[in-house]
């Protein structure tokens, strides 16, 4: 066999370099964090290549996260001289959707199919609610689309699901009319592109046979939070007992997003079916110091369920983890900012400094200062530069370029810059659309009078921009269409238009930095063959199979997908799949901003974990919940082995939180770190100090829990803790606790939820709650912890 490339194997561990030679069987690698997994994953591509085991075209690798699977393509590179542009390495999504666009004909979707956000998909279902005259306050197109990529997550079609009783019945019929109106618009939303390429793949045994052929090696990083869904579709790809080898790393104790179908029980699973014989376990950590990973493991050992494994590091103990109180969420911000700078003054890159925090919605503080500061920052996940209404906007006149039919950009921006078509001619409009079964755009000749014509001058627009644009660059289409859609002179007309602007500036920026990353552009058409010429062009994914035809336009593959699309087409895929988010500039030294969620398997020099306060990180859905605790837990795992020197943690006394101020104590985790390895910046027991916790205590145990505890705007810090007290006992005076049918209900076990029914009275009060996935209940008021939200 040929020798490995230099280096290559160097300096992995015994266990480690196992692993990476594994012989060609299934093998499951089960280790803490910063073991070195993804590190023995990515080596194991590099080797098998090296080997002759396998080629560019015949292994797939799938992650979690864009930046996650960015990163192994970036690692691999370093390993080998290797094209890793057309590799199947990326994320579950993200490997659908180049799939589905391989296979779009069979998948039954049209060519310039598009698909969905998050944002997009909530609008979408709520157009069905309202085009079957539903009401909203019963069926919240939130919650309904919840439902909806719940039962998707589970494999399940309308006609498969059980319809119990009369509200199930509903919501079913509203994701059967939802999923024809994206039939009918070429659209897809997330869950869509997973269960539809597992549904192509389940039903067509030649296609199945190809891949089946074409992927020898399936990797799995993460595989602890696999659902249902992916896990059969990794097993079309490759089934148990087939000549493939699977090779899964993961780690229980990381296990996070079991809120969102994912499954543990897959490794156990996995090790049944595959009967594998090659569990290999990690315990050497390489990331952090021992201080860090002290923390990391006695935190985690206060979790019951667990498949038990420590960590050890070579390292030495390294700085103290440091510990900071703030005053506010504001201070909080200050504070953190500037740390940072002093650090990057020390010569710490931003980007290797990272903020973290539980909820998205804690970004916006952070973000505020640093912008204010003149600080670049990225954020990963979240509200996304893409989702801004602006962009959004310019985003919808663009994917009418590619497909007219897309009824979601249609509605979007038919009448913005407004154009005179009012509310009625759009429902005459959907009417027709309706009727005949056809998209918006198609049935605008059968409206007429006024509101006709100007329908018609809409779409002598979109013609008109189709028209003009085709074969000019990425940059000149965004620019032809800004300035002949209206929307740039809207702007400029508008008196706080200019952030406005320089926003849809930044989309041309960043469509410019995604032809230049991702090697569009009107020359770059080679396609990427590997030194032994198996060639993964597009073009060889399925012989004697009907493939997608190039479009006419300036064809060139697309990086992530390895399709042949247009720039245009490509661009926009890439702002709905990716974080594409782009505060800073491309390849400006930012600071990092995620959610914990989003920094699964990355490391950064220097941590801030902020918010770490009772009812935020854990986060109150989990409060009274032991399993949703232990997830809370293993997040906070997470968080703190994202940390390689420094870590900081952090909370704040008050922090304003969805437009209320929230008085809070420190989270419970903070107690079971072990306080050798802590150093305080802040004294420990500041500010409310144990009576403030008291009253917290009290107000909790009353069942009210933190949500009744906040107050009208923004308090001063000191405020005493007679005043969140009395806010707590208003609420109990209150007929149902100012609950109110139709309106949005919390609840500590099952989340939001809408309130369908009151009845009764006193100790006898109970309550209807339609809690989306969770179903709908009966509570009894005297016992359930049920707050109103707006
Ligand atoms: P996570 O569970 O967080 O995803 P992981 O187990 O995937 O972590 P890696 O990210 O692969 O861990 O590795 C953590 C760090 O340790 C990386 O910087 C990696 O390069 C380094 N590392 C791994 N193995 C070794 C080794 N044998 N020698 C030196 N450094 C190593
Ligand atoms: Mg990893």
């Amino acid at each position: 066999t040929p020798a490995a490339p230099r280096g290559l194997l160097e300096g992995l561990n015994p266990e480690q370099l196992a692993a990476v030679t594994a012989g060609q069987a299934p093998a499951l690698i089960l280790a803490g964090a910063g073991s070195g997994k993804t590190r023995v994953l990515t080596t194991r591509i590099a080797w098998l290549m090296s080997q002759g085991l396998a080629t560019p075209a015949n292994l797939m690798a799938v992650t979690f996260t864009n930046k996650a699977a960015k990163e192994m393509l970036t690692r691999l590179s370093a390993m080998l001289p290797v094209n890793v542009r057309g590799m199947w390495i990326g994320t579950f999504h993200g490997l659908c959707h180049r799939f589905l666009r391989a296979h779009w004909k069979l998948a039954g979707l049209p060519q310039g199919f598009q698909i969905l956000d998050a944002g997009d998909t909530v609008a979408a279902v709520k157009r069905v609610i309202k085009g079957m005259k539903l009401d909203e306050e019963r069926f919240v197109p939130k919650q309904v689309a919840w439902f909806i990529a719940g039962a998707k997550e589970d494999g399940l079609r309308p006609q498969d699901m059980e319809q119990r009783d009369e509200q199930t019945r509903r919501l079913v019929s509203i994701y059967q009319a939802y999923e024809d109106q994206c039939l009918r618009e070429g659209v897809v939303d997330f869950a869509e592109l997973m269960l539809r390429s597992y549904e192509l793949l389940r039903d067509n045994a030649e296609l199945r046979a190809h891949y089946q052929r074409r992927f020898q090696h399936v990797l799995v990083d993460e595989f602890q939070d696999t659902n249902r869904l992916q896990y059969a579709w990794l097993k079309m790809f490759a089934p148990p007992g087939s000549q493939q080898c699977v090779f899964a790393v993961g780690d229980d104790d990381q296990s996070i997003y079991a809120f969102r179908g994912a499954r543990v029980g897959n490794m156990a699973d996995f090790e049944r079916e595959y009967r594998v014989r090659q569990v290999v376990k990690l315990e050497q950590n390489y990331r952090s110091f021992g201080n860090i990973l002290d923390c990391a493991n006695a935190l985690i050992s206060h979790n019951k369920s667990r498949l038990g494994k420590n960590l050890r590091t070579e390292a030495g103990p390294g700085e103290p983890v440091r510990v900071n109180e703030a005053a506010s969420d504001y201070a909080e911000a200050q504070w953190l900012l500037e740390e940072a700078q002093a650090l990057h003054r020390q010569g710490l890159a931003r980007s290797q400094i990272a903020v973290l925090y539980r909820s998205n919605a804690q970004s916006r503080v952070v973000e505020s200062a640093l912008f204010n500061a003149g600080i670049p920052y990225r954020v990963y996940g979240g509200l996304r530069f893409f989702e801004r209404a602006e962009v959004k906007h310019a985003l919808a006149y663009l994917r009418l370029i590619e497909n007219a039919n897309d009824d979601t950009s249609f509605l979007r921006v038919v009448n913005f810059p407004a154009r005179g078509i009012g509310a009625r001619t759009i429902e005459q409009l959907q009417d027709a659309a309706r009727a005949s079964g056809r998209s918006l755009y198609q049935s605008v000749g059968a409206v007429g009078g006024r509101g006709g014509s100007s329908l018609g001058a809409f779409v002598a627009l979109v013609e008109g921009l189709r028209q003009a644009t085709v074969g000019l660059t990425l940059r000149e289409i965004i620019e032809h269409m800004l300035h002949a859609s209206g929307l740039q002179d809207f702007y400029r007309a508008e008196k706080e238009g200019a952030d406005r602007l320089e926003n849809l500036d930044e989309l041309i920026n960043a469509a410019e930095a995604f032809v230049t990353q991702e090697g569009f552009g009107k020359d770059a058409v080679a396609l990427p063959v590997d030194e032994s010429g198996a060639g993964y062009a597009p073009g060889d994914l399925a012989p004697g199979l009907p493939v997608a035809p190039a479009p006419a336009a300036t064809p060139v593959p697309d990086a992530e997908t390895g399709e042949i699309m247009s720039p245009l087409a490509a661009f926009l895929s890439h702002a709905s799949l990716e974080a594409g988010d782009n505060q800073a500039q491309a390849g400006q030294d930012a600071l990092q901003l995620m959610t914990v969620h989003a920094a699964k398997g990355l490391e950064f020099d220097a941590v801030f974990l902020t918010g770490l306060e009772e009812g935020l990180f854990p986060h109150e859905n989990a409060l009274s919940d032991p399993d949703g605790l232990e997830e809370e837990r293993r997040l906070m795992y997470v968080a703190i082995t994202r940390a390689r020197q420094r870590l900081y943690i952090s909370f704040c006394q008050t922090r304003m939180l969805h437009g209320q101020t929230r008085y809070n104590i420190k989270s419970r985790f903070l107690e079971e770190l072990p306080e050798p390895c802590l150093k305080w910046l802040t004294p420990r027991h500041q500010g409310f100090g144990s009576g403030f916790e008291r009253g917290y205590q009290q107000a909790w145990e009353r069942g009210s829990g933190l949500k009744s505890m906040v107050g009208a705007g923004r308090v001063e810090p000191q405020a005493p803790p007679a005043a969140l007290q009395k806010s707590a006992a208003a609420k109990t005076g209150a007929e149902f606790g100012g609950l109110r049918v139709g309106k949005g209900v919390f609840h500590t076990k099952f989340g939001e939820g809408v309130l369908l029914t009151l009845e009764g009275s006193g100790a006898d009060a109970r309550a209807q709650v339609n809690f989306g996935r969770h179903g709908i209940k009966w509570l009894a008021l005297s016992v359930a912890k049920l707050t109103p939200i707006d």
